[in-house]
């Protein structure tokens, strides 16, 4: 990365970060993906039981195809193949799961962590139930507040994710939020975490490299 962006977007983070820490969650900057991989084996213990949710972070990081091959009990309801019985019964296993690995849709510089789900699985999970919640996210995720925070989830994240799979909502054709009543709609549930929850334990890992929508 250009030297003058890394160091804007070093001092963003640090931002976020100082009051992240300061809402009472952990919270660490890693420059690049792949020490962000290497802070999140640190977290891994044999046998654990390890949710995914929906993020194409978490995807793009190379780890659960390791966790799989290593024998790990993985709750990932994206999985190809599965049955609509199965999909609700992990989905239903990452809320208690000993480590779940997720994203945020969001990360202001006051330190909140802004999500909007359309089940709310994922939201659950960083709320409470698993051991452990690691979200690792990409510089892009921060946002100067909760309003620009859910103006970023509604015009950028939720077009993108909805066109990528291919879900019938209009911000899928029209690139934008029209704050829908479509049977379809992904937007249904929205989670500011102003503080960490008391019986939750959330490490976040910014990184210095744009990651997901
Ligand atoms: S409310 Fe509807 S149109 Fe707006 S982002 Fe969500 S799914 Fe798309």
């Amino acid at each position: 990365m250009d030297p003058i962006k890394q160091w804007w977007v070093e001092e963003k983070a640090k931002k976020a970060i100082e009051k992240l820490v300061a809402h009472d969650f952990k919270a660490i900057y890693r420059k690049t993906k792949e020490e962000a991989v290497q802070e999140v084996w640190k977290h891994i213990t044999p046998k654990q039981r390890i949710g995914v949710g929906g993020s194409l972070t978490i995807r793009g990081l190379g780890i659960l195809e390791k966790l799989e091959a290593q024998g790990y009990t993985l709750y990932d309801h994206w999985k190809p193949g599965l049955s609509k019985e199965n999909i609700l019964e992990i989905r239903k296993s990452q809320m208690t799961s000993d480590l779940f690995l997720s994203s945020a849709n969001a990360i202001t510089l006051n330190g909140e962590l802004v999500n909007i789900d359309g089940i709310g699985n994922r939201v659950n999970s960083t709320n409470f139930g698993p051991g452990k919640v690691i979200l690792v996210a990409g510089y892009n995720k921060i946002a100067e507040n909760v309003q620009e925070a859910i103006k970023r989830i509604k015009n950028v994240a939720a077009p993108l994710n909805a066109r990528r799979l291919n879900i019938d909502v209009p911000c899928a054709k029209v690139g934008k939020c029209v704050d829908c009543n479509s049977p379809n709609r992904i937007c249904r549930v929205l989670v500011i975490h102003e503080r960490r929850p008391s019986l939750a334990d959330i490490l976040i890992i910014l990184v210095g490299e744009e990651l997901g929508f």
